[in-house]
């Protein structure tokens, strides 16, 4: 029989501009229609804030540490793309040795390539038309629509990874008029205290059209409702090819962004919660819908995927099977960790509670900030908002960061 399975990841996905996590706007209807019927996962988190070490830790399973790219592109290092190149289980190809057809719509290449029967780097994209590097949302569906149809035309399993690229600010391909002007993107620079802040939005959105906070918020939403609408396609096609109770369908970010949290602005650098507390929705055929508030992280997926399809491996993952949870609510961690990779080394360890960022280094290569103090300890049941560091010279969380 045969047993599909799609991940959708979503670039700089956040929790607090989704409704179905209690956002005031609805930019998710059809995300949450699948997440009310299906599983939801309310503490959800990613091992790292940045894309190559988040997507490299789904397709092994294992925390940047173990894989080997901490840093995000283009500051990995070289020893640390040879380590993740090395890596004995990649899931792509994985499932392209059990004999599934492994199809890729992302353009990132590079070793995330490995294990795909096809790679739509963009080939079949006009990049001309598009204003961005990366082809917008409607046709990156329209291409992942045609290889899952034309895949039924074979008696193989299909794996489709997609990597949604729009919601990455400034949201090049989302359609958005603003009704302010340039004098009101000076006020906007000048309310920002920060010189790096300030100095890095300057450059990221001078001349992109965005005046205010507030407009760079309403192209994100709208770039949220526009993959919303493309994944409500996709579902269609999935049911109306007989394929919505042979796939297993995941919708997750590969990390999350602050907006202006902690003085951060548009970007996922530092290891607070908005950089890592990300949105995650997925289909099960055969589960019990239900919402998981356990903790569960990135690293988790492939081990459920194969604990569901009951593949067999030796490898020995960092992530853990979260299919016994949804049967008996048993969690299946005590602590989540993180690794920031935007700056040069920060880690963070969590439990349900409380949370301890160390860093060693806390030099960000993003906007040349510092966004952390060597050490942070945060009662997250008292200050969720992460304000008051409580650290006070010795926590019993160290022993697990080092
Ligand atoms: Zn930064």
């Amino acid at each position: 029989m045969k047993k599909n399975i799609i991940i959708i990841l979503v670039d700089a996905f956040r929790r607090k501009n989704l409704s179905l996590y209690g956002y005031h706007k609805e930019t998710d209807k059809n995300i949450k229609e699948i997440a009310k019927e299906n599983l939801w996962f309310d503490n959800y988190f990613s091992a790292s804030n940045s894309t190559a070490p988040a997507l490299s830790s789904i397709f092994t399973g294992k925390y940047p540490n173990n894989h080997g790219v901490i840093h995000q592109l283009p500051y990995t290092k070289q020893e640390e793309i040879d380590k993740v190149q090395k890596v004995k289980f990649w899931f792509p190809e994985y499932l392209k040795n059990k004999g599934y057809e492994t199809i890729c719509v992302d353009w990132i290449g590079l070793w995330f390539k490995r294990g795909f029967n096809y790679y739509g780097e963009g080939e079949n994209f006009d990049f001309k038309k598009s204003p961005a590097p990366f082809a917008p949302i409607n046709e990156m569906t329209d291409l992942a629509i045609s290889k899952i149809k034309e895949n039924q035309n074979t008696d193989k399993s299909f794996f489709l990874f997609m990597h949604i690229w729009d919601t990455h600010f400034p949201f090049p391909n989302t359609k958005y008029e603003s009704e302010n002007n340039e004098t009101d993107f000076q006020k906007t620079l000048e309310n920002i205290k920060d010189e790096s802040q300030r100095e890095y939005l300057k450059k990221r959105i001078e001349g992109k059209k965005l005046y205010t906070i507030q407009d760079m918020i309403n192209k994100y939403d709208t770039s949220i409702k526009d993959i919303d609408n493309e994944i409500k396609r996709i579902k269609e096609v999935l049911i109306e090819q007989n394929l919505w109770e042979d796939t297993i369908l995941i919708i997750v970010g590969d990390h999350g962004t602050n907006l202006t949290e902690q003085g951060i602005y548009f970007s996922s650098s530092g290891l607070y919660e908005d950089s890592i507390h990300i949105p995650s929705v997925m289909h099960f055929p055969g589960l019990e819908s239900k919402k998981i508030t356990e903790f569960v992280q990135d690293i988790d997926i492939v081990p459920s995927i194969l604990d569901y399809l009951q593949l067999e491996t030796q490898e020995e993952f960092d992530g853990k099977s979260f299919l016994p949870l949804i049967k008996t609510n048993q969690p299946i961690r005590d602590k989540i960790f993180s690794f920031d990779g935007l700056c040069e080394d920060i880690k963070t360890v969590r439990t349900k509670n409380r949370k301890l960022i160390l860093a060693k280094n806390n030099f960000c290569n993003l906007c040349k900030a510092s966004h952390h103090e060597k050490i942070e300890e945060y009662d997250l049941e008292k200050d969720p908002e992460e304000s008051i560091n409580i650290y006070s010279g010795d926590s019993y969380l160290m022993k697990f960061l080092e």
